[in-house]
């Protein structure tokens, strides 16, 4: 296979290791409540919109028969504890070098996320070899109907950059993205988890033709194997 037409990075867990950092922000938000989130719990929130997330905190805390705080009371707590950790993310490694590899071979790139476009500011604001994607989807981007695992955003950066989703590849580290992704029609790479136990979860649960990559390093961008 030829070089991709395009690279659809998504951002949180792919680019930057800020998942154990949104991990912290829900876990001691749900803790709050009297809901204690398991490693297999917070790995269903990986991936998705906020909103998304703490819809499905609110319906946890139900099914265990605990008082659900209104969306916007469950982030009054969350986000200034998100807004704390999240600055002191650091890039995933590889992470600089492939947009580098990207930019030197001429491949367009996207990011696709669910994060806001407020929230990708306050996390990249330290990181500004991620300023060469220009083409950015967030979460609350306002031509996406439905986030991550719809296929709507990884559509959606295709279409902005003028491409076939089916010419593009996608880099993803979350089952919500990968099925995003796969769903969209794209070559879709999975970063694994540096836990065996984590990664072997995931690949249980990722939809059929991913790719595997245990580093970012390894990706060759001029070939399929
Ligand atoms: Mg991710």
């Amino acid at each position: 296979m030829a070089r991709p037409a395009a690279c659809l990075f998504d951002l949180d867990g792919l680019l930057l290791d800020t998942e154990p950092l949104h991990g912290q922000a829900w876990q001691q938000a749900a803790r709050a409540f009297g809901l204690e989130l398991d490693g297999t719990r917070l790995l269903e929130l990986r991936g998705r919109r906020r909103m998304d997330c703490a819809e499905q905190v609110q319906q946890w805390l139900a099914e265990a028969a605990l008082v659900v705080p209104t969306t916007a009371a469950l982030l009054a707590v969350r986000q200034p504890i998100a807004e704390r950790l999240l600055p002191a993310a650091r890039p995933i490694p590889g992470a600089p070098e492939l947009l580098a590899r990207c930019q030197a071979l001429g491949i367009p790139m996207a990011l696709v996320t669910s994060s806001s476009r407020q929230a990708v500011a306050v996390k990249t604001a330290g990181h500004p070899w991620l300023a060469g994607i220009s083409e950015r989807v967030f979460g609350d981007d306002a031509d996406l109907k439905a986030g991550k695992p719809a296929p709507d955003p990884f559509r959606l950066a295709a279409r902005r950059l003028h491409l076939p989703a089916e010419h593009c590849w996608a880099f993803e580290d979350s089952l919500a993205g990968a099925r995003s992704a796969m769903a969209a029609g794209c070559r879709v790479h999975v970063l694994l988890p540096d836990s065996q136990k984590l990664a072997d979860r995931m690949v249980a649960a990722l939809p059929a033709g991913c790719l595997l990559v245990k580093e970012l390093g390894a990706i060759d961008l001029s070939t399929d194997d």
